[in-house]
Protein backbone atom coordinates (compact mmCIF):
# COMPACT_ATOMS: atom_id res chain seq x y z
CA UNK A 1 0.00 0.00 0.00
CA UNK A 2 1.29 3.46 -1.11
CA UNK A 3 1.05 6.23 1.73
CA UNK A 4 1.87 9.51 2.11
CA UNK A 5 2.21 11.45 4.78
CA UNK A 6 2.50 15.59 4.61
CA UNK A 7 4.37 15.27 1.49
CA UNK A 8 5.19 18.77 0.59
CA UNK A 9 7.72 19.87 -1.97
CA UNK A 10 9.19 23.16 -3.38
CA UNK A 11 10.68 24.35 -6.00
CA UNK A 12 13.55 27.26 -5.14
CA UNK A 13 11.58 27.65 -1.98
CA UNK A 14 8.42 28.44 -3.60
CA UNK A 15 5.80 25.73 -2.92
CA UNK A 16 4.49 23.43 -5.32
CA UNK A 17 2.64 20.50 -3.18
CA UNK A 18 1.83 21.23 0.44
CA UNK A 19 0.97 19.19 3.23
CA UNK A 20 -0.39 16.12 1.37
CA UNK A 21 -1.74 13.23 3.26
CA UNK A 22 -2.91 10.06 1.21
CA UNK A 23 -3.22 6.20 0.75
CA UNK A 24 -4.01 3.95 -1.85
CA UNK A 25 -4.63 0.41 -1.00
CA UNK A 26 -3.19 -2.30 -3.47
CA UNK A 27 -5.68 -3.12 -6.73
CA UNK A 28 -7.10 0.43 -6.57
CA UNK A 29 -6.63 2.38 -8.82
CA UNK A 30 -6.56 6.46 -7.53
CA UNK A 31 -7.14 9.81 -9.69
CA UNK A 32 -5.43 13.15 -8.65
CA UNK A 33 -7.78 15.42 -10.27
CA UNK A 34 -6.85 19.05 -10.49
CA UNK A 35 -6.47 22.41 -12.63
CA UNK A 36 -3.45 22.82 -14.77
CA UNK A 37 -0.18 23.65 -12.48
CA UNK A 38 -1.62 22.81 -9.14
CA UNK A 39 1.45 20.31 -8.63
CA UNK A 40 -0.25 17.01 -9.94
CA UNK A 41 2.92 16.35 -11.51
CA UNK A 42 4.87 17.14 -8.95
CA UNK A 43 3.45 14.84 -6.64
CA UNK A 44 3.84 12.14 -9.16
CA UNK A 45 7.46 12.96 -9.61
CA UNK A 46 7.60 12.93 -5.63
CA UNK A 47 5.80 9.47 -5.25
CA UNK A 48 8.50 8.30 -8.15
CA UNK A 49 11.51 9.46 -6.50
CA UNK A 50 12.20 12.32 -8.97
CA UNK A 51 11.88 15.01 -6.87
CA UNK A 52 13.23 15.66 -3.55
CA UNK A 53 10.46 15.80 -0.79
CA UNK A 54 10.83 19.12 1.28
CA UNK A 55 8.93 17.78 4.25
CA UNK A 56 6.74 14.54 4.54
CA UNK A 57 7.46 10.92 3.69
CA UNK A 58 5.98 8.51 0.86
CA UNK A 59 6.08 4.35 1.83
CA UNK A 60 4.90 1.09 0.74
CA UNK A 61 3.76 -1.20 2.76
CA UNK A 62 5.23 0.72 6.10
CA UNK A 63 8.32 1.27 4.76
CA UNK A 64 9.71 4.81 4.13
CA UNK A 65 11.36 5.43 0.33
CA UNK A 66 13.48 7.98 0.99
CA UNK A 67 16.55 7.22 -1.03
CA UNK A 68 15.52 4.80 -2.51
CA UNK A 69 16.35 5.62 -6.28
CA UNK A 70 13.32 5.57 -8.61
CA UNK A 71 14.54 2.45 -10.43
CA UNK A 72 14.43 0.32 -7.37
CA UNK A 73 11.03 1.18 -6.06
CA UNK A 74 9.41 -0.91 -8.77
CA UNK A 75 7.13 1.55 -9.81
CA UNK A 76 6.40 2.21 -13.59
CA UNK A 77 6.04 5.54 -14.82
CA UNK A 78 3.45 6.52 -18.10
CA UNK A 79 2.96 9.81 -19.53
CA UNK A 80 0.92 11.94 -22.03
CA UNK A 81 3.35 10.79 -24.62
CA UNK A 82 4.51 7.54 -23.98
CA UNK A 83 8.09 7.71 -25.83
CA UNK A 84 8.57 4.67 -27.47
CA UNK A 85 11.65 3.91 -28.79
CA UNK A 86 11.23 4.79 -32.35
CA UNK A 87 13.75 2.75 -34.08
CA UNK A 88 12.18 -0.47 -32.10
CA UNK A 89 9.14 -2.26 -32.99
CA UNK A 90 5.53 -2.53 -30.97
CA UNK A 91 7.41 -5.79 -29.60
CA UNK A 92 10.79 -5.23 -28.45
CA UNK A 93 9.24 -1.65 -26.91
CA UNK A 94 7.10 -3.82 -25.07
CA UNK A 95 9.78 -6.36 -24.04
CA UNK A 96 12.44 -4.29 -23.06
CA UNK A 97 12.35 -4.21 -19.24
CA UNK A 98 12.14 -7.88 -19.99
CA UNK A 99 15.14 -8.48 -22.04
CA UNK A 100 17.07 -6.43 -19.69
CA UNK A 101 15.98 -7.94 -16.72
CA UNK A 102 16.77 -11.44 -18.83
CA UNK A 103 13.44 -12.54 -17.93
CA UNK A 104 12.20 -16.05 -19.53
CA UNK A 105 9.50 -16.13 -21.98
CA UNK A 106 9.65 -13.05 -23.43
CA UNK A 107 7.64 -13.94 -26.63
CA UNK A 108 4.77 -15.14 -24.64
CA UNK A 109 4.65 -12.33 -21.92
CA UNK A 110 4.65 -9.73 -24.70
CA UNK A 111 2.34 -11.34 -26.81
CA UNK A 112 0.01 -11.70 -23.72
CA UNK A 113 0.63 -8.12 -23.18
CA UNK A 114 -0.67 -7.30 -26.60
CA UNK A 115 -3.82 -9.15 -26.31
CA UNK A 116 -4.10 -7.06 -22.79
CA UNK A 117 -4.28 -3.74 -24.98
CA UNK A 118 -5.51 -4.82 -27.58
CA UNK A 119 -2.87 -4.86 -30.47
CA UNK A 120 -2.56 -8.78 -30.44
CA UNK A 121 -0.57 -9.09 -34.01
CA UNK A 122 1.08 -5.71 -33.98
CA UNK A 123 4.46 -7.22 -32.41
CA UNK A 124 6.33 -6.37 -36.09
CA UNK A 125 4.93 -2.74 -36.55
CA UNK A 126 7.46 0.35 -35.39
CA UNK A 127 5.44 3.51 -33.54
CA UNK A 128 5.83 5.41 -36.57
CA UNK A 129 2.95 3.32 -38.26
CA UNK A 130 0.80 3.63 -35.11
CA UNK A 131 -2.07 6.18 -34.48
CA UNK A 132 -1.78 8.31 -31.45
CA UNK A 133 -4.03 6.02 -29.27
CA UNK A 134 -2.27 3.10 -30.28
CA UNK A 135 1.38 4.30 -29.31
CA UNK A 136 -0.51 4.92 -25.54
CA UNK A 137 -1.55 1.18 -25.77
CA UNK A 138 2.46 -0.07 -26.32
CA UNK A 139 3.59 2.24 -23.63
CA UNK A 140 0.87 1.19 -21.06
CA UNK A 141 1.99 -2.27 -22.55
CA UNK A 142 4.95 -1.68 -21.69
CA UNK A 143 4.79 -0.10 -18.60
CA UNK A 144 2.58 -3.04 -17.16
CA UNK A 145 5.52 -5.75 -18.79
CA UNK A 146 7.42 -5.17 -15.59
CA UNK A 147 4.97 -5.99 -13.55
CA UNK A 148 5.18 -3.06 -11.04
CA UNK A 149 3.81 -2.68 -7.98
CA UNK A 150 2.94 1.03 -8.59
CA UNK A 151 1.68 2.77 -12.08
CA UNK A 152 2.66 6.03 -12.02
CA UNK A 153 -0.10 7.76 -14.98
CA UNK A 154 0.85 11.81 -15.62
CA UNK A 155 -2.29 12.75 -17.94
CA UNK A 156 -1.80 9.19 -19.99
CA UNK A 157 -4.51 10.36 -22.01
CA UNK A 158 -4.25 14.07 -22.96
CA UNK A 159 -2.62 14.36 -26.35
CA UNK A 160 -5.30 12.46 -27.86
CA UNK A 161 -8.70 13.27 -29.29
CA UNK A 162 -11.68 13.79 -27.59
CA UNK A 163 -13.30 10.61 -28.92
CA UNK A 164 -10.43 8.23 -28.87
CA UNK A 165 -9.68 9.38 -25.36
CA UNK A 166 -12.96 8.43 -24.33
CA UNK A 167 -13.35 4.77 -25.38
CA UNK A 168 -9.34 4.38 -24.29
CA UNK A 169 -10.01 5.62 -20.69
CA UNK A 170 -12.58 2.95 -20.57
CA UNK A 171 -9.74 0.12 -21.97
CA UNK A 172 -7.77 2.11 -19.49
CA UNK A 173 -10.27 1.33 -16.70
CA UNK A 174 -10.67 -2.21 -18.03
CA UNK A 175 -6.82 -3.20 -18.74
CA UNK A 176 -5.93 -1.69 -15.18
CA UNK A 177 -9.06 -3.96 -13.54
CA UNK A 178 -8.03 -7.06 -15.60
CA UNK A 179 -4.04 -7.01 -14.72
CA UNK A 180 -5.29 -6.25 -10.83
CA UNK A 181 -2.77 -3.20 -11.23
CA UNK A 182 -2.22 -0.61 -8.12
CA UNK A 183 -1.92 2.71 -9.98
CA UNK A 184 -2.13 6.36 -9.23
CA UNK A 185 -3.17 8.47 -12.05
CA UNK A 186 -3.17 12.13 -12.31
CA UNK A 187 -5.29 14.46 -14.84
CA UNK A 188 -7.03 17.90 -15.14
CA UNK A 189 -10.07 15.98 -16.75
CA UNK A 190 -12.89 14.84 -14.19
CA UNK A 191 -14.46 13.00 -17.22
CA UNK A 192 -11.46 10.90 -17.19
CA UNK A 193 -10.82 10.35 -13.38
CA UNK A 194 -14.76 9.25 -13.08
CA UNK A 195 -14.33 6.87 -15.55
CA UNK A 196 -10.60 5.49 -15.39
CA UNK A 197 -10.34 5.41 -11.08
CA UNK A 198 -11.79 3.90 -7.90
CA UNK A 199 -10.85 6.91 -5.82
CA UNK A 200 -10.49 10.73 -6.31
CA UNK A 201 -8.32 13.01 -4.48
CA UNK A 202 -9.19 16.48 -5.60
CA UNK A 203 -5.77 18.63 -5.82
CA UNK A 204 -5.96 22.83 -5.60
CA UNK A 205 -2.81 25.19 -5.06
CA UNK A 206 -0.80 22.51 -4.22
CA UNK A 207 -3.27 20.52 -1.54
CA UNK A 208 -5.71 17.78 -1.41
CA UNK A 209 -8.86 19.34 -0.51
CA UNK A 210 -10.71 15.72 -0.67
CA UNK A 211 -10.44 12.30 -1.06
CA UNK A 212 -12.72 9.25 -1.08
CA UNK A 213 -14.50 6.55 -3.35
CA UNK A 214 -15.66 8.52 -6.60
CA UNK A 215 -19.39 8.34 -5.73
CA UNK A 216 -18.67 9.73 -2.60
CA UNK A 217 -16.94 12.61 -3.42
CA UNK A 218 -19.38 13.23 -6.67
CA UNK A 219 -22.21 12.92 -4.34
CA UNK A 220 -20.96 15.15 -1.45
CA UNK A 221 -18.50 17.84 -2.77
CA UNK A 222 -16.46 20.37 -0.29
CA UNK A 223 -17.12 23.41 -1.69
CA UNK A 224 -18.55 24.76 -4.61
CA UNK A 225 -15.04 25.12 -6.53
CA UNK A 226 -15.28 21.49 -6.35
CA UNK A 227 -18.43 20.90 -7.14
CA UNK A 228 -17.96 23.28 -10.10
CA UNK A 229 -14.58 21.74 -10.73
CA UNK A 230 -16.53 17.83 -10.74
CA UNK A 231 -18.38 19.16 -13.49
CA UNK A 232 -21.39 20.34 -11.97
CA UNK A 233 -23.06 22.77 -14.43
CA UNK A 234 -24.08 25.47 -12.15
CA UNK A 235 -23.90 26.50 -8.24
CA UNK A 236 -27.09 27.49 -6.69
CA UNK A 237 -27.35 30.17 -4.09
CA UNK A 238 -29.12 29.40 -1.05
CA UNK A 239 -32.29 31.36 -1.99
CA UNK A 240 -33.04 29.19 -5.41
CA UNK A 241 -32.00 26.05 -3.99
CA UNK A 242 -34.43 26.92 -1.22
CA UNK A 243 -37.33 27.50 -3.66
CA UNK A 244 -36.55 24.13 -5.41
CA UNK A 245 -36.39 22.64 -2.10
CA UNK A 246 -39.56 23.96 -0.82
CA UNK A 247 -41.86 23.49 -3.78
CA UNK A 248 -40.72 19.52 -3.76
CA UNK A 249 -42.03 19.93 0.14
CA UNK A 250 -38.89 19.89 1.85
CA UNK A 251 -37.86 21.59 4.62
CA UNK A 252 -35.58 24.68 3.45
CA UNK A 253 -31.97 24.26 4.01
CA UNK A 254 -29.58 26.44 7.02
CA UNK A 255 -28.20 29.36 5.87
CA UNK A 256 -25.06 28.51 6.23
CA UNK A 257 -24.50 24.50 6.15
CA UNK A 258 -24.01 23.05 3.00
CA UNK A 259 -26.72 21.02 1.91
CA UNK A 260 -27.49 19.47 -1.45
CA UNK A 261 -30.57 17.96 -2.85
CA UNK A 262 -31.01 16.46 -6.57
CA UNK A 263 -33.84 17.09 -9.88
CA UNK A 264 -34.69 13.97 -11.31
CA UNK A 265 -37.36 13.70 -13.93
CA UNK A 266 -40.28 11.46 -12.53
CA UNK A 267 -43.57 10.33 -13.12
CA UNK A 268 -44.47 11.41 -10.20
CA UNK A 269 -42.46 14.67 -9.49
CA UNK A 270 -43.89 17.94 -7.93
CA UNK A 271 -42.19 20.33 -9.96
CA UNK A 272 -42.48 21.12 -13.62
CA UNK A 273 -40.24 23.06 -15.76
CA UNK A 274 -39.62 22.97 -19.64
CA UNK A 275 -36.60 21.25 -21.40
CA UNK A 276 -34.04 23.37 -22.25
CA UNK A 277 -31.42 20.75 -23.59
CA UNK A 278 -30.38 17.13 -23.47
CA UNK A 279 -27.49 14.91 -23.33
CA UNK A 280 -27.47 11.14 -23.57
CA UNK A 281 -24.30 9.45 -21.89
CA UNK A 282 -24.10 5.34 -21.45
CA UNK A 283 -25.94 5.91 -17.99
CA UNK A 284 -28.68 8.44 -18.04
CA UNK A 285 -29.59 11.58 -19.84
CA UNK A 286 -28.74 14.92 -18.43
CA UNK A 287 -30.73 17.88 -18.78
CA UNK A 288 -31.02 21.17 -18.03
CA UNK A 289 -34.71 22.22 -17.12
CA UNK A 290 -36.11 25.39 -16.98
CA UNK A 291 -38.10 26.03 -13.63
CA UNK A 292 -40.76 28.62 -13.27
CA UNK A 293 -39.80 30.98 -10.44
CA UNK A 294 -36.23 28.66 -10.20
CA UNK A 295 -34.43 29.09 -13.01
CA UNK A 296 -32.22 26.47 -14.91
CA UNK A 297 -31.33 23.63 -12.85
CA UNK A 298 -29.93 20.36 -14.31
CA UNK A 299 -31.77 17.22 -14.00
CA UNK A 300 -30.84 13.80 -14.92
CA UNK A 301 -33.42 10.91 -16.29
CA UNK A 302 -33.37 7.25 -17.19
CA UNK A 303 -32.21 6.72 -20.39
CA UNK A 304 -35.99 4.53 -21.14
CA UNK A 305 -37.70 8.46 -20.77
CA UNK A 306 -37.74 10.57 -23.73
CA UNK A 307 -37.12 14.15 -22.91
CA UNK A 308 -37.65 16.68 -26.06
CA UNK A 309 -36.21 20.11 -25.86
CA UNK A 310 -39.15 22.58 -25.22
CA UNK A 311 -41.18 19.92 -23.80
CA UNK A 312 -42.08 19.92 -19.93
CA UNK A 313 -40.65 18.07 -17.89
CA UNK A 314 -41.93 17.23 -13.87
CA UNK A 315 -39.22 16.92 -11.32
CA UNK A 316 -38.64 15.55 -7.83
CA UNK A 317 -35.67 15.79 -5.64
CA UNK A 318 -34.14 12.61 -5.23
CA UNK A 319 -31.73 12.89 -2.29
CA UNK A 320 -29.33 10.48 -3.94
CA UNK A 321 -28.35 12.01 -6.73
CA UNK A 322 -26.85 15.12 -6.49
CA UNK A 323 -27.74 18.12 -9.16
CA UNK A 324 -28.05 21.54 -7.21
CA UNK A 325 -26.02 22.25 -4.88
CA UNK A 326 -26.92 24.83 -1.79
CA UNK A 327 -24.43 26.70 -0.16
CA UNK A 328 -24.94 29.80 1.91
CA UNK A 329 -25.76 33.16 -0.02
CA UNK A 330 -22.81 34.65 -2.29
CA UNK A 331 -22.55 36.41 -5.69
CA UNK A 332 -22.97 33.65 -7.87
P1 LIG B 1 0.36 20.28 -12.83
O1 LIG B 1 0.97 18.96 -13.19
O2 LIG B 1 -0.79 20.16 -11.89
O3 LIG B 1 0.01 21.10 -14.02
P2 LIG B 1 3.02 20.92 -11.84
O4 LIG B 1 3.27 19.93 -10.76
O5 LIG B 1 3.67 20.65 -13.14
O6 LIG B 1 1.45 21.12 -12.01
O7 LIG B 1 3.49 22.34 -11.34
C1 LIG B 1 3.12 22.87 -10.09
C2 LIG B 1 3.83 24.20 -9.88
O8 LIG B 1 5.22 24.00 -9.76
C3 LIG B 1 3.64 25.17 -11.01
O9 LIG B 1 3.52 26.46 -10.47
C4 LIG B 1 4.90 25.03 -11.82
O10 LIG B 1 5.21 26.22 -12.48
C5 LIG B 1 5.92 24.73 -10.75
N1 LIG B 1 7.00 23.86 -11.25
C6 LIG B 1 6.86 22.63 -11.81
N2 LIG B 1 8.03 22.10 -12.14
C7 LIG B 1 8.98 23.02 -11.80
C8 LIG B 1 10.41 23.06 -11.89
N3 LIG B 1 11.11 22.04 -12.39
N4 LIG B 1 11.02 24.18 -11.42
C9 LIG B 1 10.32 25.20 -10.90
N5 LIG B 1 8.98 25.22 -10.79
C10 LIG B 1 8.30 24.15 -11.23
MG1 LIG C 1 1.24 18.10 -15.08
Amino acid sequence: MLSLRDVSVSYDGVPAVVDVDLELPDGEVLAVLGPSGCGKSTLLRAVAGLEPLTSGSVSWDGADLRGVPTHRRGFALLFQDGQLFGHLTVARNVGYALRLRRAPNVRERVAELLELVGLAGYGDRLPATLSGGERQRVALARALAAEPRLLLLDEPLSALDAGLRERLAADLRTILRGAGTTALMVTHDHEEAFTVADRLAVMRAGGVVQDGPIAEVWREPVDPETALFLGYARVFRDDAAAAILAAAGRPPAPAVAVRRSALTVDAHGQLTGVVLSSRATPEQIRLVVDVPGVGEADAVAPLDSHPAVGQPARLAVDSGRLAVWVTAPAPL
